[in-house]
């Protein structure tokens, strides 16, 4: 369900029932002449929305302005819009908290760019896996008080790690490509890769007819077929399926 159509006997339905909750977290950047800057962004939001028709899932308006840098192309007259990490973590910080406040302890973002190399991090997972931490620990400080992890009741706290049930687990980032699918799917920017998951996934935002190979980056993207797409949809599903712990 789209959060921001939920009503609250839906949204306590899900709390309860410890839905998972999820945000689309993305860029906008210029990924070739072909393709729509929305790519990262509208890729995670396609996917959720094929996945919603499987599973009970809350799907939080997509982010999209989060540090795409300038490193592809220069912004003027290309669109790719730069927002630093440093205004994104305060940003963060507030969305899941007030998250926590609702009532969610199960919260997901998903995000496609520059996730290449996720455990390192780059700025925009960085800055919202930093303030889900930093949200947690205040959140959790606020509510039991200090000294609140060496009480007697988190004595079993290893343990509820080992199980996934300790509280660093309530907000958790993920790649919407693993290196598993890597392996088996190419991973690029405006190449072959996110061009057939395009045409898979966001018809419209692709016009083959305008692809520019005097680019490194998109010269691959002549071999995208919808069919290719189609294949790294279906890894990608069920690699989500895996993240949000969907039962088989
Ligand atoms: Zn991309």
């Amino acid at each position: 369900m789209r959060y921001e159509l939920m009503l609250p006997h839906q949204i306590r339905k899900a709390i309860a029932e410890n839905w998972p909750v999820v945000l689309p977290l993305g860029v906008l950047e210029y990924h070739g002449e072909h393709l729509a800057v929305g790519m990262d962004t509208l890729a995670v939001v396609r996917m959720l929305d094929l996945l919603e028709q499987e599973m009970d899932l809350v799907i939080l308006p997509p982010f999209y302005y989060g540090a795409s840098s300038y490193a592809v192309e220069p912004p003027e007259g290309n669109g790719s819009v730069h927002v630093d990490a440093g205004a994104l973590e305060p940003f963060a910080r507030s969305l899941f908290t007030g998250l926590l406040r609702v009532g969610f302890r199960n919260i997901h973002f998903f995000i496609h760019h520059q996730t290449e190399n996720f455990t390192a991090g780059m700025p925009t997972d960085l800055a919202f896996k930093f303030a889900a931490r930093q949200a947690i620990f205040a959140f959790i400080e606020k509510e039991r008080g200090e000294g609140w992890w060496g009480d007697d009741k988190m004595a079993d706290y290893y343990a509820q790690q080992a199980g996934g049930a300790d509280p660093f687990n309530w907000i958790k980032g993920h790649p919407l490509m693993t290196p598993e699918i890597f392996a088996a799917y190419p991973f690029d920017h405006a190449g072959q890769g996110e061009t057939s998951l395009m045409m898979a996934l966001c018809q419209e935002g692709v016009e083959m007819e305008r692809l520019a190979p005097e680019k490194w980056y998109t010269r691959t993207a002549a071999e995208a077929s919808a069919e290719l797409g189609a294949r790294g949809r279906d890894l990608i599903l069920a690699q989500m399926r895996q993240a949000l712990g969907k039962r088989p």
